[in-house]
């Protein structure tokens, strides 16, 4: 199991830019661009997932459309297995199973590949940068259960602890750092 040291998580916290009233009014949009061009708070983050992860024997990683695409590839290839993407509705051009979630105003949906995981009962890590509420990754969680995966944690680079959202995911949840 990785600690992450007080001195590394400076380096992250710190390469993460707060956008204020973004998407909308009264929002704080936690801006992940300026952590993917600082390459050393980049590494320093992935060399702590790696070390997290790579005792946890898993089979994929499922990375949430689209910020979670670019941290759970990283670590998939690091880790020498799969990535497999969790998308918005549309996107995927095979078979696809679909889970509908709540947002403030009205309904998303994600999908997943029928087939997305050869492995029977594969061991997946699911990726996202952020929770906030939660419904996005309980949505994902639920639709690899469907396909017959088995999410043996959530990961995510921050958590919005005020919005308890980890309650309402039905495994094990990861944040690096958290907001209060
Ligand atoms: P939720 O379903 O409420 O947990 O929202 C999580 C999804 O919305 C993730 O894919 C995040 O990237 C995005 N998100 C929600 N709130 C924020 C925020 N304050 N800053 C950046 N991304 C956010």
């Amino acid at each position: 199991m990785s600690i992450l040291s007080l001195e590394d998580k400076k380096i992250i916290e710190s390469s993460i830019r707060d956008i204020p009233n973004f998407p909308k009014e009264g929002v704080v949009f936690k801006d992940i661009t300026t952590l993917l061009n600082n390459p050393k708070a980049l590494k320093t983050l992935m060399n702590h997932l790696e070390k997290r992860y790579k005792s946890y024997d898993l089979d994929y990683i499922a990375g949430i459309d689209a910020r979670g695409f670019i941290f759970g590839s990283i670590l998939a290839d690091r880790l020498n297995i799969g990535f497999v993407p969790v998308r918005k509705k549309g996107k995927l051009p095979y078979t696809t199973v679909a889970e509908k979630y709540a947002l403030e105003y009205g309904i998303d949906e994600i999908e997943v590949h029928i087939d997305a995981f050869p492995k029977e009962n594969a061991r997946v890590l699911l990726m996202d940068d952020l929770i906030a509420t939660g419904g996005t990754a309980k949505a994902a969680a639920s639709l690899l259960s469907k396909v017959g995966a088995n999410c043996v944690e959530a990961c995510f680079i921050l958590e919005l602890n005020f919005l308890k959202g980890r309650n309402d995911i039905d495994a094990d949840v990861y944040s690096v750092m958290q907001v209060n």
